[in-house]
């Protein structure tokens, strides 16, 4: 912690990830499924780091990691991961050679793609059951076609993925059963069958299936469901100048806002090049010494102005943009609400130029 803080007080801008509560995170759903997890490590485990994410997983009951492109499995690899990886997208048979070369288990749901990974020797593989996503997969209503290939190479695992399991609208229910007929179907039930997201796994307690892949909650995001992540990513940014502006002068790019009193102006080093979003000029607030501001003007490229004047504030204080300070929390499904962002585009836009800082 002391490193941490030596190393934070140099930094402008950076994104604080608290590696203990995405392993609580972890523990909590994992105690709700009451079956192992496969965490959804894919596009750096969110923006947050796929290598210190794993390896804050690892000590849970884990049945391997999940990731999107061949790529991000290598990178796991690399880094010494020995359990299995599933890479979550359909392959090119250019792939489906890498990932055998990586020890990867690639998830299928094309017969000319199960046919490539049988001619290049086979291995591990998923079955991909498209139940209504329409994104990946065989269709649920034909996997019969797929008989006589999956006779001859047995896939270890079948699954669907949801497309709207937040919502209490039927189609999660209709989904399920489009997989148990499509599971009905298969010469043979695979040994692992899996279809919960973090949001379907919140809601279904214990899972009915063999293992959950949760995604989003792991890293802190569910806010309003029955259960509740602990905040994982807090975007932090130091006060690096203050100035007073005059009734009627404006702040930033377009004059968009404008002093109606003497007002303190706070800037801080972070834009929409550190994926802090222009739309959130003149809505978004962030949180500063107990207190909550408001963002004054148009966020520019790599600064943005606050409007400090109610609020105590010195250069360097440390201004929270996303995540907690204090008692104080602004969720990344609140950041996402006032820019028009889903949470999951708004931690997968953070981008490079802010320093994650583990802790
Ligand atoms: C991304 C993804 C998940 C995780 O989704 P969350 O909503 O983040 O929990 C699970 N399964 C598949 C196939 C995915 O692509």
């Amino acid at each position: 912690m002391t490193v941490q803080s030596i190393e934070s007080s140099r930094l402008r801008a950076w994104v604080d990830v608290d590696l203990s509560a995405l392993r609580r995170n972890g523990e909590m759903v994992a105690r709700h499924a009451g079956v192992p997890l496969l965490p959804m490590i894919k596009a750096d485990a969110y923006g947050l780091g796929a290598a210190q994410a794993a390896r804050a997983l690892e000590p849970l009951e884990l049945v391997g990691f999940g990731v999107a492109t061949v790529r991000e499995g290598e990178e796991l690899r690399a880094l010494g991961v020995v359990r299995p990886v599933l890479v979550f997208s359909p392959l090119t048979p250019a792939d489906l050679m890498a990932a055998r070369a990586a020890g990867l288990t690639p998830t299928l749901g094309s017969a000319a793609a199960i046919a490539s990974w049988r001619e290049q020797g086979g291995g591990d593989w998923h079955l991909a059951i498209d139940t209504g996503m329409h994104r990946a997969g065989a269709r649920w209503d034909t996997v019969g076609d797929l008989a006589e290939l999956l006779r001859a190479a047995p896939p270890v695992g079948a699954f669907t993925h949801f497309h709207s399991s937040e919502l209490d609208d039927g189609s999660m229910e209709l989904q399920e059963q489009r997989f148990r007929d499509a599971l009905a179907a298969l010469p043979a039930r695979p040994a692992l069958v899996h279809a919960d997201n973090s949001a379907a796994t919140v809601r279904r307690s214990p899972s009915a299936w063999s293992f959950v892949r949760p995604g989003v909650f792991l890293y802190g995001v569910g806010s309003g469901a029955a259960l509740q992540p602990e905040p994982v990513a807090h975007v932090r940014a130091r006060v690096v100048e203050l100035r007073t502006v005059r009734p009627g002068e404006s702040v930033s790019y377009d004059a968009t806002w404008r002093a109606t009193r003497e007002s303190t102006v706070a800037t801080i080093p972070l834009g929409y090049a550190d994926g802090y979003r222009r739309s959130l000029s003149n809505v978004g607030r962030v949180l500063l010494n107990g207190g909550e501001v408001p963002v004054a003007g148009n966020v520019t490229m790599d600064m943005t102005m606050l409007d400090v004047t109610d609020v105590p504030c010195a250069v360097g204080d440390i201004v929270t943009v996303m995540g907690r300070a204090g008692d104080h929390l602004i969720t990344a499904e609140q950041v996402g609400a006032a820019c028009g962002l889903s949470p999951y585009e708004l931690l997968t836009g953070l981008r490079q130029r802010l320093p994650r800082i583990y802790g």
